[in-house]
């Protein structure tokens, strides 16, 4: 008279569509089966591709500085400054 209460013990990364033992996903204790969804290989991908994200938007940065330098015939280093100050100290537009 015993019941066996099965255990999953694998689940399917739906990024991968692989199944995995348990211990290759993240624990995550809001998930009901108290793991993430992807598997860490998944995930790790996943953290990766989101880290080149910074490096393009750096790229428009510079582009905005180069073009802003050369417009105010300043140095690139000034541009910068100047841009950066002018983000975290004005909001408006005073452009002539
Ligand atoms: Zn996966």
């Amino acid at each position: 008279m015993s019941e066996t209460i099965e255990t999953k013990t694998t689940k399917t990364c739906p990024r991968c569509e692989t199944e995995r033992q348990l211990d290759a996903f993240y624990k995550r204790s809001v998930s009901p089966d108290g793991r993430q969804a992807i598997c860490k290989s998944c995930d790790l991908a996943r953290s990766r591709d989101r880290d080149d994200t910074p490096m393009r938007v750096s790229v428009e940065i510079k582009d905005m500085v180069d073009a802003y330098a050369k417009d105010q015939g300043i140095t690139q280093r000034e541009a910068a400054d100047r841009l950066l100050a002018r983000a975290l100290f004005t909001n408006e537009e005073d452009e002539a």
